[in-house]
């Protein structure tokens, strides 16, 4: 499943290539998905704009346009978004082509459909059901600060807080566990047990997790435009995620895993407290 550096890594791949575009026809099959997929409403209102700066919520894209207006895309469990010529093969479960002016099209792919990209006029952006109740950005300058008042006063293991979206959006199971090593935090401490100061490191080292990550994933960018062009998804080096039995890099002890919250979790009994 495609995290934050993936989005945020297929974001930049489409403002290298996209910018400027224009959209000349739509195509696609409308079928259900997280929310339906309306390929004709869609032709009446993408054919003539063109794209501008596209941007990053959470794990949703905004491909923003001239005349104004936003493509929300989310690629679900296994949306891949292409941009290839328009004579290369189609792919099973393309759900939605948008054709360029430059003979590329811009292809939704996604097999399981949890994905899903509609179409959003000026102003309906604040109301929207799927970006209206998303807590702060990881990214965003401040985090230190803006992170401890939101953990302090809850009680639910800290990794559950991580994970819900109304806090913090776009940090998903991976990111969670590698930044809670890093930080030296049980994965199961509660909330409202950690002091500021190790709330503020936690922030730190989220940054610094997902700000690799997402240096790692400009080594896709090169092939996102070929004809069989992934979405950006990519391995990042992980110390603690899935690698229960293992040696800690740290420290050396076994690390641990249970389910908390319904996720596996792994972390070293040793150095996480
Ligand atoms: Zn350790």
């Amino acid at each position: 499943m495609p995290e934050l550096p993936e989005v945020e890594t297929v974001r930049r791949a489409l403002a290298m290539e996209l910018v400027g575009r224009q959209i000349t026809a739509v195509r696609g099959r409308s079928v259900a998905m997280r929310r339906p997929l309306d390929v004709a409403g869609l032709a009446t209102v993408l054919p003539g704009r063109r794209f501008i700066e596209p941007r990053r919520r959470g794990k949703f894209l905004l491909l923003d346009t001239d005349p104004a207006g936003s493509l929300l895309l989310h690629l679900g469990m296994s949306g891949v978004i292409q941009l290839v010529p328009a004579a290369a093969p189609l792919k099973p479960h393309t759900h939605l082509i948008l054709e360029l002016e430059d003979g590329r099209e811009l292809r939704f792919v996604d097999p399981r459909r949890f994905g899903m990209a509609v179409w959003l006029e000026p102003g309906d952006e604040a109301d929207d059901p799927s970006l209206s109740a998303l807590g702060i950005e990881p990214l965003a300058p401040g985090l230190s600060h803006s992170l401890p008042p939101l953990i302090r006063n809850r009680r639910a293991p800290i990794k559950s807080l991580l994970l819900d979206q109304h806090l913090v959006v776009g940090i998903g199971n991976i990111y969670a566990a590698e930044a809670l090593w890093r930080a030296g935090i049980h994965p199961r401490r509660a909330g409202h047990r950690i002091s500021v100061a190790r709330l503020a490191k936690l922030a730190a080292n989220l940054q610094e997790v997902l700000t690799e990550a997402i240096a790692e994933g400009g080594t896709t960018l090169r092939d996102f435009a070929t004809p069989d062009g992934n979405s950006g998804y990519f391995a990042v080096s992980l110390q603690v995620y899935d690698r229960q039995g293992e040696p800690c890099a740290r420290c050396g002890a076994t690390l641990r895993a249970e389910a908390i919250g319904g996720r596996m979790t792994a972390w070293c009994p040793r150095c996480q407290r």
